[in-house]
Order: C-alpha cells, then structure tokens, then sequence
C-alpha cells in the first residue's frame, strides 16, 4: 500500500523542481541562524544565498562530518554550532550513542518531528503492513532517535505492541498470545529470535507473522541472510534505514524486495559520493557511494551535505510498486570497510558469502584485520562459526576460502571456531575486531 500516492509516485523530475525551492529557503535559514554554516559558507567564498545557487550546484558546497559537530559542542552549547532553533522551539532532544562516551545530541521541533514520523510512516507502510493490523516493536522509546520511529506506527493504523529491546520471552508470549501481522527488529535481533525459538522447540514459522520489519544496522537485504531470516520467520523481511542526525526510518523497502524507497522525500535531499576522495557521483543504475544527506526543511539543527558513513547501492530502474525515484541498498559502514589489495571489503559482504555454507555454519562471522586503518596486508584473518554439533573440518574452512577469493576477489585465513564461541550482542552484530 502507498500511504501517500501524490508525493510517493510523483516523478523524481518534479520531486527535484519541488525539493529545489525548499532547498534554497533552508540554506538562507541556515545563513540567518546557524553558526556552524555561517562560517563553513563563508570559508567557501559564500555570503549570501545567492552565492550558493540551487539544489543543482550543492555537489560544489563543504560537506559536514559527525566529527564537526562534536567538536562544536561546548559546555555553553551542549548541542553545538549547528543548533538554529531558540530553546523554546524544541520539543524533543534525543542523543546518539556514538563511541566517544559523551553522546551527541539531536535536537528537533515539532514540526521536524511530525515530518520524521510522515517520513518513516511512508517508508514503514511501503513493507506491505496496513491499518488494522498489529506490529510488535522491540525498540525502547528511549533516549535514541529510533524510538520516534514509534509514532508512525499508529499513523499507519496499525495496533502497536511495544514490548521493548531484549525481552525475547515477552516478544514470544505477544506473538502467541496477541497474534500480531508484524514484527519490527534489528537484522541481528530477528536472526536471534530465529536460533532462541529453534533452540526452545517453538515454531515461528507457524505463528502469525507475515511480515519482519528490520532496522538499525546493515544487512537486512542480503539475499543469503534475508533468506534464512525469511525461511526462519516463514514471513517476509523488509529493511527500512534511517540516520540519527538527520531522521529516522528515511528509507525503507516496499514487496518487491529490491531496495529501500526513500520515504522522506520533500525532507532529506540524497546524494552520493566517493568515500575516499569527496567527489560527487552521478545516482544512476548500479552507483556506489557514500550516502550524503542535506535537511530540506529542517528547523532544530540542519545539516547540509552530512556525510552518513554508510556505502549504498543505486537502484533506479522503475519499481512495479509504483513509487518514483531512487532506491538504495546500504552494504555497510565505510569505517568498517577494509581495503585488501586495492580491493574494498564489507564484513557484511564476508558475511554474506559465508551465508552460503549453511547448515554446516552458524552464519556468525568475524573480521580482525592486523593493520591499523583500511589498508590491509593479506591474508586477511575471518573467523567463521560453526553450526551447533559441526565438528572442525579444515576442507570446510578451504572451501570458504576459495569462495570469498572468488566472490570477493580477497586472500583470507579462516578459522573456524565452534558453535556458540563468537559474541551475540541481540540488538547489533559485531562483524569487525581491530
Ligand atoms: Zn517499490
């Protein structure tokens, strides 16, 4: 179901035309309001909005990194230079976890709220769930920007069940006892379920789930790990994908399976550039890049051109569901990709093809590159887990050696190492150990 036919169909062309006038009205705002900008801007050369031109000429402005706004964040600005919003204004401020140990804040207004929830409502209903239907959630309305991502829920119609993060027995008990349509959960957290109820006799694929909603982290929309989901929860899985400092749930895939429809159009401008160099690529057929965000009309603290760190795939062939523009795929975080021989590598991409051994492994993988940085002498070392009761067997670890070489074009050592002995964290996958 489209949850809203006249933005989601309506030509990219015209969506563009649409996203230019919001575009150049925020970047007044921003000049007017944010100190960040102001003086980014003007150490480009750039005064007046004028200088700046419209949605066209963006590739040419300074992109912002996470680092710049922590950096900027004072104990008179907790928040930092890019805050625009008086006091007064805001309604929520959530914070990101991020590895420092001091999180970052994420400030918004009411209406930046109303449009994250529009936006994630369009991108959580192109899964196929509709009103009247139930949706377990086991995300917590905590302090992380995820828990917004609530709200839209019921904006769908759906009957929400919130069971919360890490209550597996509870999450179980719902799906018996309330008979939901619907489950929303992290890849990682949906492919636990699957062992937990596998372990403990209970059969998920007779239960009355139809569709797996999942979130927060890469990987969602491997073909080998989606299908074991899939053949798991006997239901389909979707992904959706949305980034703290710039919204929540911007993404997220419709039936077809075949990437994630950007649901908040008429907010968040996409681009796409090369990771290592900065440059601007074209979002055509098959593109790869770094996904780079720009607020069109955000209030709080907007970002322009917000590097994400995430590396997605283009997909812009029309889609039978009717929804326009470009989708994407994201296959993992550039600050995981290690680069072996001039060639990159995604632990997600290791995964993915170790996938392929099941049942013999477990499906859970390691990768410890020796070097500091990207850059990586090989062999690169991959731990691979074995499936329960699958005793060491050195032609298994061979044959996954000489499939990652051939698929991923990468010398790796494998060890196997037996079921149960990598670490399970429920809600995120630990795929990379420096
Ligand atoms: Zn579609």
């Amino acid at each position: 179901m489209i949850l809203d036919p006249e933005v989601e169909t309506r030509s990219w062309e015209e969506q563009l035309e649409l996203d230019d006038a919001s575009y150049r009205a925020q970047l007044a705002y921003l000049l007017e309001r944010s100190p960040l900008y102001r003086r980014k801007l003007a150490d480009h050369g750039l005064e007046s909005p004028a200088d700046a031109g419209g949605l066209a000429d963006l590739g040419a402005l300074p992109l912002t990194d996470k680092q710049e706004l922590r950096a900027s964040a004072a104990s008179d600005n907790p928040i930092g230079d890019h805050l625009c919003a008086d006091r007064s204004e805001l309604v929520r401020i959530y914070s990101t976890s991020g590895t420092t140990g001091t999180p970052s804040y994420v400030p918004v207004t009411a209406r930046d709220l109303d449009d994250w929830v529009t936006g994630s409502a369009r991108s959580y209903a192109a899964s196929g769930v509709r009103a009247g239907q139930r949706i377990v959630s086991t995300y917590n309305a905590g302090p992380f920007v995820a828990g917004a991502a609530l709200d839209s829920f019921e904006r769908i119609g759906l009957t929400h069940v919130p069971v919360g993060t890490g209550a597996t027995e509870r999450l179980v008990l719902a799906i018996e006892l309330l008979r939901p349509e619907a489950v929303v959960a992290t890849p990682s957290y949906a492919a636990h379920l699957v062992e937990w109820a596998r372990e403990r006799g209970f059969d998920l694929r007779a239960s009355s789930v139809e569709h797996v909603l999942v979130a927060g982290e890469p990987g969602g929309g491997e073909p080998a790990f989606r299908a074991s989901l899939e053949d798991g929860w006997g239901a389909r899985v979707t992904e959706a994908m949305g980034i703290g400092d710039i919204g929540i749930s911007l993404w997220g895939e419709c039936e077809e399976q075949d990437g994630m429809h950007l649901g908040a159009r008429g907010f968040v401008h996409p681009e796409l550039i090369d990771p290592e160099s900065g440059e601007k690529l074209a979002l055509e057929e098959s593109a790869s890049g770094e996904l780079v965000l720009t607020h069109l009309r955000h209030r709080a603290a907007p970002l322009l051109r917000f590097r994400t760190r995430d590396q997605v795939v283009i997909r812009t062939s029309p889609c039978a569901c009717g929804r326009t523009g470009p989708r994407l795929r994201c296959v993992g975080r550039t600050d995981d990709m290690v680069i072996v021989r001039g060639v990159n590598v995604f632990p997600t991409a290791v995964r993915e093809v170790v996938r392929g051994f099941e049942p013999r492994v477990s499906g859970h993988v390691l990768v410890r590159p020796t070097a500091e940085g990207a850059k990586q002498e090989p062999p690169l070392p991959v731990r691979v887990e074995l499936a329960r009761g699958e005793g060491l067997d050195s032609d298994l670890a061979d044959e996954i050696r000489a499939r990652l070489r051939d698929v991923l074009v990468v010398q790796t050592q494998v060890e196997l190492v037996p079921f149960g002995s990598l670490e399970r964290n429920e809600w995120k996958s630990k795929l990379i150990e420096r």
